[in-house]
């Protein structure tokens, strides 16, 4: 398929790039590493008149550490993710996902911003970013916000994101030192979607769960914090009951599409055991 004719523009700032966004008005789109925006462009899902890429903007890349935080430029890829020691050491969680991201090729070209900010409920990074108490940064004409990944996603390819806004970085609190995490996702074959995944963050203490927090992917319109399992496990030795009852809390606030991964039913049942896998996998890793 081909798409139908745009506009390209390579702004060299951010604030050039809102500009060309803000005058262009609702026909022009960011793009990024184009992996999810191309083909819905090639399918005419996506018809803009204007495309606006960051690529040539300074300053969107990189990976630092800010305190007690790890900030991600918006344009860094799930390859740059993936070869990053302060992401091995600081945020593991984060370079077991990117693994299970498509494949080597939309890897070194997509983007976490692109990944975060396109409000796919497939995406992978957004149940990560819930789960860990992100916070997404926003420039706009009016100068930038900061939005916690909680609250930008408001259904399925609808955020928070106003259309003349574009997301710089991620701020991610860097998790206590020895915690367990573990992102478990289940897919038909290697380099699709989830047809159900959950990601969880955890410590522990003699033996027991200090703080849990889970996240789900591909069970919603939008990625879900399972608040309610985390509590269901919290001072527990994540024996069977406990595990059973933070499964049953988890497929509680699944609500997923039934489509070609399966029924709903199906998806709810594969996400509790997401969820108890991820926990299993987090507990045998922290330290
Ligand atoms: C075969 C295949 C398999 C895939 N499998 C998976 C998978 O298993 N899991 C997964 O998570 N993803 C998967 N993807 C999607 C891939 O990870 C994309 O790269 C990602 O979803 C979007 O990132 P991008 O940089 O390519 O963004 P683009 O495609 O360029 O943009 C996506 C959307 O976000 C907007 N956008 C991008 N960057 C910004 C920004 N900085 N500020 C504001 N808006 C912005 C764009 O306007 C667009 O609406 C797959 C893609 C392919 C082609």
């Amino acid at each position: 398929m081909i798409p139908g004719s745009f506009s390209y523009h390579r702004p060299a700032t951010v604030a050039d790039a809102v500009k060309l966004l803000s005058d262009l008005g609702d026909e022009a789109r960011a793009l990024a590493g184009g992996h999810s925006l191309v083909p819905m462009m090639k399918l005419r899902l996506a018809t803009p008149g204007h495309l606006v890429d960051l690529h040539g903007v300074a300053g969107l890349k990189g990976i630092r550490r800010d305190g007690g935080n790890i900030v991600i430029g918006a344009m860094t890829t799930q390859h740059e993710l993936l070869i990053s020691d302060e992401i091995g050491k600081s945020l593991p969680i984060l370079h077991e996902a990117a693994l299970l991201i498509a494949d080597p090729q939309v890897r070194y070209r997509g983007t976490i911003g692109g990944n975060v900010a396109n409000g796919d409920p497939g995406n992978d990074m957004p149940a990560l970013m819930i789960t860990l108490g992100a916070s997404y940064r926003l420039e706009g004409p009016s100068g930038s916000r900061d939005v916690a990944a909680t609250d930008f996603y408001q259904g399925a390819y609808f955020t928070a994101l106003e259309p003349s806004e574009i997301l710089t970085s991620i701020s991610i609190p860097v998790p206590a030192a020895g915690h367990g995490y573990a992102y478990e996702k289940l897919k038909r074959k290697v380099g699709d979607y989830a047809t159900a995944a959950a990601a969880v963050v955890l410590t522990m203490s003699g033996g027991k769960v200090a703080t849990c927090a889970i996240g789900l992917t591909n069970l919603h319109e939008t990625p879900l914090l399972a608040t309610n399992a985390a509590k269901a496990v919290i001072g527990t030795s994540l024996d069977p009951a406990s595990l059973k009852k933070a499964a049953a809390a988890a497929e509680a606030i699944m609500s997923p599409a039934a489509d070609a991964r399966g029924p709903v039913e199906y998806r709810k049942h594969v996400g509790g055991i997401m969820v108890t896998r991820a926990l299993q996998r987090a507990a045998s890793r922290a330290s």
